[in-house]
């Protein structure tokens, strides 16, 4: 990829659309957006795409096929292998039949930057905003790009700058609803089965959430945890690592790994309270868009902003980017993507992030059911956990008793 030099591409000061962060939110909005024919200018504050890394990499089919990155794929995967603190297993999945795949995210990322560029935006590279004013009739913006501080106008600007979004705080749109720290090691020498992940769960591995390994390509895993601070009350994500490792129950899967990476980084779920001001928009991690019971974040940004499309497209060549415009745009998808996520994270809560360890046992004796197991693999979708976690309280009388207990007033709206 060769993005273009600021000082190259200097006499350009006006955009339709200027974009902070150039992850793989900020690429598929370029894309989309050069597409339709608007000028788009992506500002990456790394001097590379797709580092740092900070991602297990499983990306859903309906996201993978949007963008045809087969040449990132790492791993296909069938199903998970998951665990309950007690050693309860429940394999959900099929052989043979793939759930997600595994990919490199810096191939990823740079593929659908890429993209961004072949359909017409531009990229600066080590460019980041220092100051952006809005009036009615435009965005100003002050960027300082390899060093040299630049003034550019727009009509739109969009924040894809991830979690501690810059675009959020300068305009204070509000913060997501909850901020998961994950961590994660990359390992050689990790026995696992092939084509399937393994999750393990406990408040000592990881409290509310749960520990993952995934295969990722070439005889390597990705060993990894994420939880909440209030969750982990005083321990840090990398003790969790440690004490899933050295487990009673699970030490021996990882005698012998040699650990060649480690990652940290947040996870902010639970859509922003203003995603849209006059002539902004936030879309992706800066939204806090990732999903509560995966915290996967890719597949979530590409459906919002292709929920938006062709209604903002016309906003932006009728310069008719207010508040009011924006929100009258955005409202129905980006609330029923809320509204998708609030209800995700109620059923969360409700089978796995509010409950004791002992009652989590319960609940994997309660999955691992013939019959349970059944309706888990049928309705069970990794991007849609709603249906099969609504199906689960309907039909489980267990589980019914412990929603009709908690009170299920979310739940049933
Ligand atoms: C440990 C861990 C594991 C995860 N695993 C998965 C997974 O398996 N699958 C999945 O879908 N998601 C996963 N996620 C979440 C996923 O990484 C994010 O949801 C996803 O990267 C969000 O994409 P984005 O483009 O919105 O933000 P980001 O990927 O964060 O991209 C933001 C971009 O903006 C740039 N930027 C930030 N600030 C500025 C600035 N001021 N100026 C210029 N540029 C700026 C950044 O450098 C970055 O390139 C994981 C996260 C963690 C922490």
């Amino acid at each position: 990829m060769s993005p273009y030099s600021p000082l190259q591409s200097m006499k350009q000061s006006v955009w339709d659309v200027i974009i902070v962060g150039a992850g793989p939110t900020g690429g598929r909005a370029a894309t989309h957006l050069a597409s339709l024919g608007h000028s788009v200018l992506m500002l990456e504050e790394h001097s590379e795409i797709g580092r740092p890394f900070q991602c297990a990499g499983l990306v859903t089919p309906k996201a993978l096929h949007e963008v045809g990155l087969y040449d990132s794929i790492l791993e296909e995967v069938d199903g998970a292998r998951i665990h309950g603190p007690s050693g309860t297993l429940v394999p959900v999945g099929t052989d043979g039949k793939l759930r997600t795949y595994v990919v490199c995210r810096k191939k990823f990322d740079q593929g659908v930057v890429q993209q961004a560029m072949e359909a017409g935006a531009t990229l600066w590279l080590d460019s980041r905003p220092v100051s952006a004013d809005i009036t009615d009739e435009k965005v100003t913006m002050m960027v300082e790009s390899e060093g040299i501080e630049i003034s550019l106008e727009a009509k739109l600007l969009i924040g894809c700058d991830g979690a501690h979004s810059w675009t959020r705080r300068t305009f204070k749109m509000g913060r997501p609803k909850e901020l998961m720290i994950g961590f994660q090691a990359e390992v050689l020498g990790f026995n696992g089965k092939d084509r399937w992940l393994e999750m393990y769960s406990g408040s000592q591995i990881a409290p509310g959430f749960f520990a993952w390994v995934i295969p990722s390509g070439f005889g390597s895993h990705r060993i990894g945890i994420w939880s909440t601070a209030d969750r982990l009350n005083g321990r840090s994500v990398e003790q969790c690592y440690d004490d899933l490792l050295k487990h009673p129950l699970w030490k021996h899967r990882f005698e012998g790994v040699q650990e060649v990476a480690r990652y940290c980084g947040p996870v902010p779920s639970g859509m922003i309270r203003k995603p849209v001001g006059n002539r902004v928009m936030l879309l992706g991690d800066a939204a806090g868009m990732a999903k509560p019971t995966t915290g996967g974040g890719i597949g979530p940004g590409f459906k919002q902003i292709k929920g938006i499309l062709h209604p903002l497209s016309k906003a932006i060549d009728e310069d008719k980017l207010s508040e009011k415009n924006l929100k009258s745009i955005t409202s129905k998808h980006f609330n029923a993507m809320k509204k998708d996520q609030d209800k995700a994270r109620a059923l969360r809560n409700l089978l796995v992030s509010d409950a004791t360890d002992s009652e989590l046992d319960k609940h994997f004796e309660n999955f691992a059911k013939p019959e349970v197991l059944k309706l888990i693999n049928e309705i069970g979708d990794i991007e849609k956990p709603v249906p099969l976690g609504m199906a689960l309280l309907r039909k489980v009388p267990a589980f019914r008793k412990l929603a009709l207990r908690a009170g299920t007033r979310l739940l049933f709206r």
